[in-house]
């Protein structure tokens, strides 16, 4: 699929002498995993050219899979290809020097509401941006190098973004794509460490969440994280945000929320949901994503009462008018 659109993007990239590699601001694992992944094919294909990750903000969960490199000068930009990973809206690029770069090339999973860059390669059905890294690779295997770190990263991303090969965007040609990453023999016991293990105090902060966890009257799952509970627990804000799959296996409760509060006192909004989507939901409190997992803000608690209360109203509606969801 897209073959003209990835020849083009390989034809850029081997014009170019300086390639800048960048994703979204609070980056995930797929976010991680696609800019690392390749950036090493790229230093392994083209040892003569100078390849750097540059990204604003940092993931200390995935901070096993190594740093990125140090910003780089406006001069370099005017002479850099700037590949932008994962990231659906300019404005989302962790880059604070994304405009200055003399080409820019897009390739995101995300729906694509604000088209950028010189090229677009965009994949809505993709479970995560590191299966398109792995597609591009295993296109252009005869010409593209790969190594054992180069697959970690990329099965990384893969196994994270599709929720360990659950979500529904999960599709044959992903398993088959994963497999290629194995291949390259992935540590797998170590990897799942790295994404699996939990500290104990970790621990006593998910119990507190699944003690003080909130059920509205049609199931909508719900929990709130103000600035308090964040110092009493030692958290991060990736931490703190992580709540929200606490509450993602309750059956009946179709849609769970974990707000958030931030520092400058909004409150930001963690949406997933199963069988119904809640993208539209979000967009009414200043957010979106995808149908399953969105996001929002909302600004006092007033408007996160209202948020689940919508949030209970569009399930009471979909539980009346639906059958076998659990
Ligand atoms: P999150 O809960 O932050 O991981 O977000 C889930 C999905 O919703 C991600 O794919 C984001 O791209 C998207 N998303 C989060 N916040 C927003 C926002 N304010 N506007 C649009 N999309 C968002």
């Amino acid at each position: 699929m897209n073959e003209a659109l990835k020849e083009r993007i390989l034809s850029r990239i081997e014009q170019h002498d300086s390639i800048i590699i960048t994703r979204h601001t609070r980056p995930d694992g797929d976010a991680v995993g696609s800019t690392k992944g390749l950036k090493r094919i790229l230093e392994l294909t083209y040892p003569e050219k100078t390849i750097r990750l540059i990204s604003d903000d940092q993931s200390s969960y995935m901070g096993f899979l190594g740093p990125d490199d140090p910003q780089a000068s406006d001069e370099v930009y005017a002479q850099s290809l700037l590949i932008v990973l994962d990231t659906a809206t300019f404005d989302r690029i962790s880059n604070a020097k994304r405009s200055l770069a003399k080409e820019t090339i897009k390739i995101d999973h995300h729906v694509d509401v604000e088209p950028f860059g010189d090229i677009e390669w965009v994949e809505e059905e993709r479970s995560s941006v590191c299966e398109m890294i792995a597609d591009f690779w295993q296109t252009f295997s005869d010409r593209l190098k790969i190594d054992t770190f180069a697959a970690s990263c990329i099965y990384t991303g893969m196994v994270t973004d599709s929720g360990r090969f659950m979500f529904p965007g999960t599709s044959g040609q992903t398993m088959r794509l994963a497999g290629a990453m194995l291949d390259q023999g992935i540590d797998v016991q170590t990897l799942y460490a790295h994404l699996y293990l939990e500290d104990f105090e970790y621990y006593k902060f998910k119990a507190d969440i699944l003690e003080n966890m909130k059920l509205s009257p049609n199931g909508v799952a719900y929990t709130y994280i103000d600035r308090d509970m964040q110092r009493r627990f030692k958290l991060t804000a990736e931490q703190a945000s992580s709540s929200v799959s606490f509450m993602e296996k309750i059956r009946g409760s179709l849609i769970w929320i974990a707000f958030i509060e931030n520092e400058d006192a909004t409150i930001r909004v963690r949406l997933r949901s199963r069988f119904l989507p809640i993208n539209k939901l979000a967009e009414k409190y200043s957010g979106g994503g995808h149908a399953n997992a969105s996001g929002a803000t909302v600004h006092s608690e007033q408007e996160l009462a209202a948020l689940v209360a919508d949030a209970d109203s569009l399930l009471k509606d979909y539980k009346a008018d639906n059958e076998g969801w659990l």
